[in-house]
C-alpha cells in the first residue's frame, strides 16, 4: 500500500477527514474522505467517499455512538483499521487559532501542544475540538508524525494598523488582536490564481470566501493585507447563524439586561445571521428566491453586507484589480455573486449573467474593470500539502 497523509479537521458538530496518497516528496492524490456529522445530535451520521465520488459509507448512528467528539473519533478508527492497513505517514490537523507567533505550519511536539492549548481561550468554540484528535493521537501514537495547520497564519503579513484594536496597548499584549481566519481557503485560492491567472493575482485582489463563516480578505501579490474577520470568527460579514460585525455596545445593552454570557454567545453564534434576520432558515438555498419579505431582506442585508465589507477593505489595496468568489456560497449562488457585484457597480464591477448563471471561473464582461472569479477552495488539499512540506523538511535536516 502507498504511504498516506490523513488531514483532520474537527469541529464542534463534525469530524471531517481525507486521506491523501503520497510519495512523501512531492506527489499528493486525494483518495478518500469522509465525515462524522451531527455530533451530539439526535441523528448522527458517517458517511465516506472515494476520489470518484463513490460511496464507501453512509449510515446513520445511534445518538450514543456519536455523542462527542471522542466518540465520534472512535467510529473514523475503527473504520480506518478495518480499511487501511498502513499507519499514515503523518496527520495534518486544521487549528483555528495559531496565536500571534506562528506564522506558518508547525510540527507538533510536547511545547507546541502546550501553546496551543494556551490558545484556547481566544477561540473557545473551535480549538479545544480541533486539538482533540492531535491530543489522542499523541498519546496513543507518539511516533505518527502531525502537523498543526493554521486559519490565522495566512493574516500574519497584515500590517500593525490592520492588526490591532483601538485600545490600549495591554490588550494587544494579551492577544487582542484582528487575527482574521479562513486562511487555508486563501491560501489555496491565492495559490490556484497565481498558477491560472499569475498576472492577476501580482495584484490587488480581494478574495471572498462566502460559507457558513464568511470573510472577505484583502491581497497584494498573494498576501494578506487585511480581514473582514478580526479577533473571533465573529466578526466582519453577515453569516448563516453569526451576526457579522456589530457595534460592541450591543452587547454591553444584553449584559446590562442581565443577559448571561451564555445567552450572549449562542444568540450571536447559532441564531443571528441569515437565520436571525430571516426567522426561517440559515441556508441560501432556502431563502434565494423565497417570496417571503423576511427572506428578501435577510438576502438583501447579506448582499449589501458583503458589498460593504469589500469596499472596508480597498484601503489597505489602494485599488482592486480582482475579486474571487468562493466556497460554498460563493461557488454555488449565482444570485449572491449578482447582487453583490450591482452594489459594486459603481467601482466598475460588471458582471456578466450568463456567465455567472452557469458557474464560469471568470465571469466578468470584458468591459469590466475588475475581473471577477469563482475558484473552488480546497482547505484540504493545502493541509496535506503544508503537512507534506514539513515532512520533507524533517527528512532533509
Ligand atoms: P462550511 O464549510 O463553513 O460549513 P461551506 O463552504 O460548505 O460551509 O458552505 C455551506 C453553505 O453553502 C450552506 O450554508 C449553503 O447556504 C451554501 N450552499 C451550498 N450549496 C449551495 C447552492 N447550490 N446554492 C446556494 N448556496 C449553497
Amino acid at each position: 500500500m502507498q504511504d498516506t497523509i490523513l488531514v483532520m479537521n474537527a469541529g464542534s458538530s463534525s469530524l471531517k477527514f481525507h486521506l491523501y496518497e503520497t510519495d512523501g516528496i512531492n506527489t499528493l492524490e486525494f483518495a478518500l474522505g469522509g465525515q462524522v456529522s451531527g455530533i451530539g445530535g439526535k441523528q448522527p451520521s458517517f458517511k465516506v467517499k472515494d476520489k470518484h465520488q463513490k460511496i464507501l459509507v453512509e449510515q446513520f448512528l445511534r445518538p450514543e455512538q456519536a455523542q462527542n467528539l471522542q466518540l465520534s473519533q472512535r467510529v473514523v478508527g475503527d473504520w480506518f483499521g478495518t480499511v487501511i492497513t498502513k499507519e499514515p505517514l503523518a496527520v495534518g490537523h486544521r487549528i483555528v487559532h495559531g496565536g500571534p507567533d506562528y506564522d506558518r505550519s508547525v510540527m507538533v511536539d510536547n511545547e507546541v501542544i502546550k501553546k496551543l492549548d494556551a490558545l484556547v481561550s481566544l477561540a473557545p468554540l473551535h480549538q479545544h475540538n480541533n486539538l482533540e484528535p492531535v491530543h489522542v493521537i499523541f498519546e496513543n501514537w507518539p511516533h505518527i508524525r502531525q502537523v498543526a495547520c493554521f486559519d490565522t497564519a495566512f493574516h500574519r503579513s497584515k500590517p500593525e494598523v490592520a492588526d490591532r484594536f483601538a485600545l490600549p496597548q495591554f490588550y494587544y499584549k494579551e492577544g487582542i488582536r484582528r487575527y482574521g481566519f479562513h486562511g487555508l481557503s486563501y491560501e489555496y485560492i491565492a495559490g490556484k490564481m497565481r498558477q491560472d491567472y499569475p498576472d492577476v493575482m501580482a495584484g490587488k485582489v480581494v478574495v471572498a470566501h462566502l460559507g457558513s463563516g464568511a470573510s472577505a480578505c484583502a491581497m497584494l501579490n498573494g498576501r494578506s493585507q487585511e480581514s473582514t474577520m478580526g479577533f473571533t470568527a465573529l466578526d466582519g460579514l453577515p453569516m448563516s447563524t453569526r451576526c457579522g460585525q456589530m457595534d460592541a455596545g450591543v452587547v454591553l445593552w444584553m449584559l446590562e439586561q442581565g443577559m448571561t454570557h451564555d445567552e450572549i454567545q449562542h444568540l450571536l453564534y447559532k441564531e443571528s445571521g441569515l437565520k436571525g434576520l430571516s426567522g426561517i432558515s440559515a441556508d441560501v438555498r432556502e431563502l434565494q428566491g423565497n417570496p417571503d419579505p423576511r427572506a428578501r431582506l435577510a438576502m438583501d442585508y447579506f448582499t449589501y453586507h458583503i458589498a460593504k465589507g469589500i469596499t472596508g477593505l480597498l484601503t489597505a489595496t489602494q485599488g482592486l484589480d480582482a475579486l474571487v468568489f468562493t466556497a460554498g456560497i460563493g461557488e454555488n449562488s449565482p444570485r449572491v455573486r449578482y447582487e453583490v457585484c450591482k452594489h459594486l457597480a459603481w467601482l466598475g464591477v460588471s458582471i456578466d449573467p450568463d456567465l455567472n448563471d452557469n458557474n464560469q471561473a471568470c465571469i466578468s464582461t470584458p468591459e469590466s474593470n475588475i475581473g471577477i472569479y469563482v475558484i473552488p477552495t480546497n482547505e484540504e488539499r493545502v493541509i496535506a500539502r503544508q503537512t507534506l512540506a514539513l515532512i520533507r523538511d524533517s527528512h532533509r535536516a
